[in-house]
Order: structure tokens, then C-alpha cells, then sequence
């Protein structure tokens, strides 16, 4: 008889977790009998059910548990001139270089972080001394050096945006003099509305989901008549054109969104500022990541968005390093204030008790569902030594989890089955339930804890005399014998709902 080593758990890697994800049915590439469309991703039957418990998990929290939040479910579709007023049109773009030799398409100043980490510690542009630089964009490159950890020397520096970045090499395929000039590229995605494609039937798909929120101001406050501080919360979905995509579901040109707008008289935005950012901390911890995987950072002054006057971000320790979560800002009055200008229409607040009209300013809590379930799937997977293997498990809270219970009878034959289905039956009408009679129990229970199910229940021959089951944990892996009458609140007493 040989001897197996003992397997070594190892650390969750992100292709670990696509792996899991695809073999599970949680993730699959987008259209993958086509070669799939890049950054594009499609929900599989557990997949969806994990991401609408994140979801339900959000709006409960936000909206269900709290008087001063209405919901709202606002179109994809809106009027052009909304993209105009948030900014949009003219300032969400990158400027982009393309490879007249290999073809593909660079960010530019990827390509001057690129270029400064090969050239060591300096950056200097061939054969320039003193080159007068755009102050936003030096900024953006100071920023962008400053995350790769390469010395920044403020001259001489190529002007940004300048031909300049024609003279490096290609960072695929190493052609020099194959770049083109940069040019301005919208990240919105654009389409037209009814039939005839021009100018004037142009729309976007919307990149952020907040503007829907800030054009109903007026409906919501008045039907509503909710008095400051309040907010306005909506889930769904965005899209930007990013040219920069990957990490799994962590950035996609397709996405999905929860945020929330808390309108607050001006004053009190700083105080409301600090209540978001631990409100969300502890939302992110009350479904299951542990306070380890979780810090905040805020934004540095020349980091800040046009609108904002301080923002900080939740960031989790995904498998590849830190990454944002989740984004608080404080909007100020930015966003009302532009669309009163651009749509004509004085958008205020009456305030009865100081007798006078305000812009309310807003703090604004955004989060991305895909980056929410790929957090908590990412904390969730363990590997745990188990006599000569591996068991993969997926530590999922009872609340999250997609499958809840797993109804697991010893024997495929009468009369077992009979017994199984019965419970089977009942449990399903109070959560997802999966019933499962192939392989050994030993195998089964393998399948459960690598879809994160919290409980089995496993119906034996002992069932029939006892009229009990064995309800096994999938955390401990412990195991209690519980009467078949009363079941369903034993198990929702253990998973907490
Ligand atoms: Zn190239």
C-alpha cells in the first residue's frame, strides 16, 4: 500500500475561484460557444442566486430597516442632455493610442507608467530638457507613478497628451515608432432611440446609475414627503467602455450597481460623510467578510473626482491585492445645482422650520454588486486539511449562501426516498433547497461545502425507525440527530432566518 502525502491547503488565487465558478454553475464567459466577448460575464444557476442575495441583503439594509430611505427603479435610457449636465459628455474619456503593427489599444498614460518602470528610476523624455506640462494631467501621471512606486522627477517630463508618446515602444510587441498621437475616448456606450440613426436620436446607456436619482429629486421628495436628511436608493445596471477590463467580475464594461443618495441640509454633510463610511463597513461585515479583509482609504486631495468633496473608498483584500468595494463621496451640491442649470428647472429643498429654500447637498454610498459577490466569494473560499485531501469550502454567511439547506437520503430506493422527498417538499417552500441522491454521502457533502451550503440534512435507515435525521454543519462539520416534526424551525433557528 503506497502512502499518500497529506495535501497542503493552499491560498485563494483568482484562478482558483473562475475555476470553482465555472465547474460550480456560479460564473460562465459570456457567450463562450462563440469564444466568448471579453470582460463579459453570464450568472449560472448558483451564481444568481448568490448575486440576488446580495442584492436583497443591500436593499434591506438600505431601504426595508430604515425611515429616512425610499427605493427607486429609474430607466437605463435617459435624455442626452442628463449626460451633459453630470459631466459625462465632456470629461469621462481616456485618451487612447492604438499599435499600427499588432493593432491593439493602449491607455496612454499606461504607457508612460509602463515605460517609466522600464526606464528605471527617472523619467526623461529623449532628448527634451524643459517641457511645459498640463497641470491635471501631470497630476494624473504623478498618481499613476506614484502606485507603481517609481520615483517621480518632476522635469524634464514629456508633455502630456503631446505626440511625445509616439516615440515609445510598443508595449506587446515592442515596435517603436508604431504608436499613433492619442486621441479622446467617451467610455459611455452610445446608442439611438427610435429608428433613424443621427445627432438628434442619440442616448447613451447610462455609465452610473445616481444620475436616475438626482432627475427624480422633485417626484421622490414631493409624493414622498420626506423632510431633510433622506436618501434615495436604486440597484441596477451600468455600463462603461473601459478599455482596461479584467480581474474576473472585478471590472466589466457591463455592471451592476448599488448606490445610494442621501440628501442632507448643507452643514451637515461632513457629519453624515463619517456615518456612511462605518454604516457600510459594518453592512459589508453583517454579511460575512471578516473586519481583516476590509480598510478604508481616503481619497487625497488631487485625487478627487470634479464633484466631490471628499470621498473614501472600502476597500477589500482581493486575491490579487487591495481593491475597491465600495466608493463614499460627498457630492456636495454638484449634481442638483447642474441640472437646475441645464434643465431649467429650480431644483431646492423648502426648509419649513428656517423658513428658507436649500440646494441639499448629498453623500453618496456606491457599490458594485459583481464586486460585492466576488468579495465575499473570495473570503468565503477556504482549504482545509481532510485526512489525505483537500476540503474546499466555502464559508458563505447562512444569508448569502445560494443554497440553504441539501436534502441528502442515504438510499435512492422506497422507502428512504419517499421519506426524503417528503422533507424535501417542506423544506423548499421556506428557501432553495437541493435534493441530491448520486454518489456516497461522503462525496455529496463535498458538493455542499464547495457551494457554501450551511446545513444537510441526511435521511438514514434509522430515519425510518426514529422518525429523526442527522443535520450536518458545514463550518464545524459536526453532527445532531433532530425529529423530522418541527425541522424547518429547527434549521431556521441555526441559519439565523
Ligand atoms: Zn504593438
Amino acid at each position: 500500500m503506497t502512502q499518500k502525502a497529506p495535501a497542503v491547503p493552499g491560498p485563494v488565487t483568482m484562478e482558483k475561484l473562475v475555476s470553482l465558478a465555472k465547474r460550480r454553475g456560479f460564473v460562465f464567459p459570456s457567450s463562450e460557444i462563440y469564444g466568448g466577448l471579453g470582460s463579459t460575464w453570464d450568472y449560472g444557476p448558483l451564481g444568481v442566486l448568490m448575486k440576488n442575495n446580495v442584492k436583497a441583503a443591500w436593499w434591506r439594509a438600505m431601504v426595508q430597516e430604515r425611515d429616512d430611505i425610499v427605493g427607486l427603479d429609474a430607466a437605463i435610457l435617459m435624455h442626452p442632455r442628463v449626460w451633459e449636465a453630470s459631466g459625462h459628455v465632456a470629461g469621462f474619456a481616456d485618451p487612447l493610442v492604438d499599435c499600427k503593427a499588432c493593432k491593439q489599444r493602449f491607455r496612454e498614460d499606461h504607457l508612460w507608467v509602463g515605460w517609466a518602470e522600464k526606464e528605471g528610476t527617472v523619467v526623461t523624455a529623449a532628448g527634451s530638457t524643459e517641457i511645459e506640462v498640463d497641470p491635471v494631467l501631470e497630476k494624473k501621471l504623478e498618481k499613476a507613478l506614484k502606485r507603481t512606486k517609481v520615483a517621480y522627477a518632476k522635469a524634464p517630463l514629456p508633455k502630456w497628451g503631446s505626440d511625445k508618446v509616439t516615440t515609445l515602444p510598443c508595449p506587446a510587441c515592442d515596435t517603436v515608432g508604431s504608436l499613433t498621437p492619442p486621441r479622446m475616448f467617451n467610455l459611455m456606450f452610445k446608442t439611438f432611440v427610435g429608428p433613424v440613426e443621427e445627432d438628434a436620436s442619440k442616448a447613451y446607456l447610462r455609465p452610473e446609475t445616481a444620475q436616475g436619482i438626482f432627475v427624480n429629486f422633485e417626484n421622490v421628495q414631493t409624493t414622498t414627503r420626506k423632510k431633510l436628511p433622506f436618501g434615495i436608493a436604486q440597484m441596477g445596471k451600468a455600463f462603461r467602455n473601459e478599455i482596461t477590463t479584467g480581474n474576473f467580475v472585478f471590472r466589466c464594461r457591463e455592471f451592476e450597481q448599488m448606490e445610494l443618495e442621501f440628501f442632507v441640509k448643507p452643514g451637515e454633510d461632513d457629519r453624515w460623510f463619517e456615518h456612511w463610511v462605518a454604516a457600510r463597513v459594518e453592512f459589508w461585515k453583517s454579511v460575512g467578510i471578516r473586519p481583516e479583509s476590509l480598510k478604508v482609504r481616503a481619497h487625497a486631495k488631487d485625487e478627487l473626482s470634479h464633484y466631490s468633496k471628499g470621498t473614501s473608498d472600502i476597500e477589500f483584500q482581493f486575491a490579487w491585492g487591495w481593491g475597491e468595494l465600495e466608493g463614499v463621496a460627498n457630492r456636495a451640491d454638484f449634481d442638483l445645482r447642474q441640472h437646475s442649470q441645464f434643465s431649467g428647472k429650480s431644483i431646492k429643498y423648502f426648509d419649513e422650520a428656517a423658513n428658507e429654500s436649500v440646494i441639499p447637498y448629498v453623500i453618496e454610498p456606491s457599490s458594485g454588486v459583481d464586486r460585492g459577490f466576488l468579495a465575499l466569494l473570495t473570503d468565503a473560499y477556504r482549504e482545509e486539511p481532510d485526512k489525505d485531501e483537500i476540503r474546499v469550502v466555502l464559508k458563505l454567511h447562512p444569508a448569502i449562501a445560494p443554497i440553504k439547506v441539501a436534502v441528502l437520503p442515504l438510499s435512492k430506493k422506497e422507502p428512504l426516498a419517499k421519506v426524503a422527498q417528503e422533507i424535501y417538499a417542506t423544506l423548499r417552500k421556506r428557501w432553495f433547497v437541493q435534493y441530491d441522491d448520486a454518489q456516497s454521502i461522503g462525496r455529496r457533502y463535498r458538493r455542499q461545502d464547495e457551494i457554501g451550503t450551511p446545513l444537510c440534512v441526511t435521511v438514514d435507515f434509522q430515519t425510518l425507525e426514529d422518525q429523526q435525521v442527522t443535520v450536518r454543519d458545514r463550518d464545524s462539520m459536526a453532527q445532531v440527530r433532530l425529529p423530522i416534526a418541527g425541522l424547518a424551525s429547527a434549521l431556521s433557528e441555526r441559519l439565523g432566518f
